[in-house]
């Protein structure tokens, strides 16, 4: 009977899907396979392209259970999305019903952040705690929280969006049209963008920088300024840690008001080196309220805590514990 136990974890990630299979306990997966969504791709082609990969790995057996990880706003009582800011088409896809409908199992949507809240708390750095705040430092800055083992959604859904706790009112202007958020101040493009400045500015300000993109500042990105500050160069280095900064400042303020067991930072930005870390957790500590733990750890899962998050979110639909998903 194990075929008939099987869970099926999808990740739609704006740029990539992920599909997996794995089976209730397990840690590891049966099978997983990813592909690029394709250049002007629309909600009909993700959903085609992921539908086809989780036929592949099923081989004619039906889920016990789905579950998905959506990289964009989500309804996640009803399975339907909101907003998809890169892929256009999804807005109102009853994506749990037609996954119903396409594979014959029920299934449970949560947006990326929530989903990997869930993953780094069932599977990674965030075991054992009954409060947990999960943020992501990437192409933005996203998070969700757990609370007495569950997640918290908030009234509208909105809920663990750290990356747009504001900073800085006259600070950049944020992607969601209000200056000097988090997102705006921590997150990898934003970073790159100053650093391209400033060398547009005086090209002799980074010479590492410089030659790591080989004079092309459109090529520049944020991991380019972490290597470069990890190689002593000033300029990356005074960048990062001013996004580092911002991000501790931002995870203090949920400190402040939620007082979790523990943080789990992850995303590519997490990646930057020990003194980032430092500088980030030295913010976080500075502002928090005296007695507190301030307990921040690197995710242990990297890309793969959305798909394990919805692992864990089809197990919930399948065992008599209490679904994850409500509150
Ligand atoms: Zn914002």
């Amino acid at each position: 009977m194990p075929e008939a136990r099987r869970l099926l974890a999808l990740d739609f990630g704006g740029t990539k899907l992920s599909a997996a299979v794995t089976a209730p306990g397990a840690r590891a997966w049966l099978d997983r396979q990813q592909a690029w969504s394709p250049q002007g791709a629309t909600a009909q082609t993700d959903w085609k392209l992921i539908c086809r990969l989780a036929r592949q790995m099923l081989r004619g057996q039906t889920p016990a259970a789905i579950g998905v990880s959506f990289g964009g706003q989500v309804e996640a009582a009803g399975g339907v999305v909101r907003v998809q800011p890169h892929v256009p088409g999804w807005e109102g896809f009853r994506l749990a019903e037609r996954l119903e409908a396409e594979l014959g199992a029920p299934a449970v949507v949560e947006n990326d952040g929530n989903a990997a809240a869930l993953g780094e708390w069932r599977y990674g750095a965030g075991q054992g705690c009954q409060s947990l705040l999960y943020v992501t430092v990437s192409t933005g800055v996203g998070g969700g929280w757990i609370f007495n083992g569950r997640l918290w959604h908030g009234a509208d859904d909105l809920a663990g969006e750290i990356g747009h706790l504001v900073l800085q009112p006259d600070g950049p202007l944020c992607a969601c049209g209000k200056r000097g958020c988090v997102e705006a101040l921590a997150a990898g493009p934003y970073l790159a963008a100053r650093a391209r400045e400033a060398l547009q500015v005086d090209p002799d300000s980074s010479p590492t920088l410089l030659s790591l993109v080989q004079g092309n500042l459109d090529s520049l990105t944020a991991e380019h300024v972490a290597l470069a500050a990890q190689a002593g160069d000033a300029l990356a280095w005074q960048l990062l840690s001013e996004a580092g900064r911002a991000l501790g400042r931002g995870i203090a303020m949920a400190l402040v008001l939620m007082n979790p067991e523990r943080v789990v930072v992850g995303g590519g930005v997490a990646k930057s080196g020990e003194r980032y870390w430092q500088v980030m957790r030295e913010a976080a500590a500075a502002r928090a309220l005296a007695g507190a733990r301030v307990e921040i750890l690197p995710a242990a899962l990297g890309d793969d805590a959305p798909l394990w998050g919805a692992a864990a979110l089809a197990e919930g639909l399948i065992t008599n514990h209490p679904s994850p998903t409500t509150y």
